[in-house]
């Protein structure tokens, strides 16, 4: 069985745990399998820091599924330490307020040598995974350099201006209201190598409770990424990261206002939309949170338990996501 699933970071990398599980693979670890898992995943949230091309979704998914996550954090390495850190901050350079970990800090300086000698961040990736073995082929959604712009009132000085999202959502907790939010290059993009022939040959493509606009809506800005999902063969069943009109963690709340909608899991299920009642919508089934209601046209809505609290629960949200799918579980 073929399972596509596009993702972001923290939400996304547990789910995916959840997927493996439900399929019978280790959920940390190489799999060996007939099931075949391949997330498509946000790089819209990278950004050159230091001279060093950091890709936290892909990170986050790489350590996560490796095993080399930092669990409680959600994102980073376990048992890093900060050293390099605190010597930039000793010189007072700019761009502390970013995490990066001394362990960390070795994939990056990979990554970037790599992509100087002109590999692709595909290419890149898949090298990086060659020690990792996460056990899902990681895809970037482009190869192609995309950059989530969000325009703001600087805090302080007033003045509006773009600032990169981590900026915007790491140095000043996405406060300062997002007047838009915009993934620049999107445009020009075209899709990584592998990604439109992985959602093509899908038996099943789930959308994992990722931010719907900084981590799944960026992947969806990229052309034709929409149109391979309207048009495969395979169910697409998305899970809400909204439950109760808040998002699960962090700020998606500000993201989602941005572009006007509210924060429900409702909102969000009508802007992914219905593949067979809207010319741009992507989804066939919208799974909620118990207890949460979404009425979206032309899509099947369900509510189940979507709290990712371990591995187990985790993999039975997938399970709903199948049956929602009408794709039967492989025993
Ligand atoms: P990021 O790139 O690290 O921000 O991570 P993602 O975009 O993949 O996921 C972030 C989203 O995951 C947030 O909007 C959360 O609401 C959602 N999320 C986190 N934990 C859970 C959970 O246990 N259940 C659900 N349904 N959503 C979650
Ligand atoms: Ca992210």
């Amino acid at each position: 069985m073929k399972v596509v699933v596009v993702v972001g970071g923290v939400g996304g990398a547990r789910f995916l745990l959840g997927v493996k599980r439900l399929l019978g693979l280790p959920p940390v670890g190489p799999a060996d399998s007939p099931h075949e898992v391949t997330a498509v995943v946000n790089t819209a949230d990278d950004i050159w820091l230091h001279g060093l091309r950091i890709c936290p979704d892909l990170d986050t998914c790489m350590y996560t599924l490796g095993g080399g996550i930092d669990t409680e954090r959600g994102w980073g390495r376990t048992g890093e330490s900060w050293t390099v850190k605190e010597e930039l901050a000793a010189y007072g350079t700019d761009a502390e307020w970013f995490g990066l970990g001394d362990k960390d800090i070795a994939t990056h300086l990979v990554r970037t040598r790599m992509m100087r000698a002109g590999y692709d961040l595909s290419d890149i990736t898949a090298a990086l995974c060659d020690r990792w073995k996460p056990g899902v082929r990681l895809l970037p959604m482009t190869d192609d350099r995309v950059e989530t712009h969000v325009v703001i009132d600087e805090p302080g000085t007033g003045e509006r201006k773009a600032v990169h999202f981590q900026e915007w959502w790491i140095r000043h907790r996405a406060e300062p209201r997002a007047q838009s939010i915009v993934p620049v290059g999107a445009d020009e993009a075209t899709p990584g190598p592998g990604v439109l022939e992985a959602i093509g040959e899908a038996d099943l493509v789930l959308l994992a409770p990722s931010n719907p606009v900084v981590s799944i809506g960026s992947v969806l800005a990229v052309p034709g990424l929409r149109g391979a999902l309207r048009k495969t063969g395979a169910p697409v069943v998305g899970v809400s990261p909204i439950i109760g009109d808040k998002p699960v963690r962090g700020m998606a709340d500000a993201c989602l206002a941005a572009i006007g909608l509210e924060t429900s899991a409702q909102a969000v299920g009508r802007h992914y939309g219905s593949r067979a009642c809207s010319d741009k919508g992507i989804l066939d089934g919208w799974l909620v949170h118990t207890g949460d209601k979404a009425d979206v046209e032309g899509v099947a809505v369900r509510a189940v338990p979507l709290l990712m609290s371990d591995v187990d629960t985790t993999a039975e949200m997938v399970r709903a996501a199948f049956d929602l799918g009408g794709v039967e579980v492989p025993a």
